[in-house]
């Protein structure tokens, strides 16, 4: 695979955190990332109470679906998914070692 030449730090620097409660699974963070650090799918129960009544009623109305991080330690911070998440829902945090 090419890196593009914006992808910065090496893996394990920073890692994306997704706000449940913004986030509405449109998965242009899946589209966008170059190593596929992203998958969209059913938001946790546990994750969903923790939601205030307007991210639940959000939450419900797309299905639940949100963005998860499962190769989280593979993100060299390009910004690519905080430029393209429609909501605003994708920071990016440095990792605490
Ligand atoms: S900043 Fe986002 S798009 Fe870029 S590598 Fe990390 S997770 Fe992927």
């Amino acid at each position: 695979m090419t890196v593009p030449a914006e992808c910065r730090a090496e893996p394990g620097q920073f890692a994306p955190v997704v706000d449940r409660a913004k986030c509405e699974g449109k998965a242009d963070c899946v589209r966008v990332c170059p190593f596929h650090v992203f998958e969209v799918g059913r938001i946790a129960d546990s994750e969903f109470a923790q939601l205030g009544m307007f991210g639940k009623m959000k939450s419900l109305a797309h299905g639940r679906r949100t963005a998860y991080t499962p190769q989280a330690s593979a993100c060299q911070a390009c910004g690519k998914c905080v430029e393209a998440c429609p909501e605003k829902a994708i920071k990016l945090q440095r990792v605490q070692r």
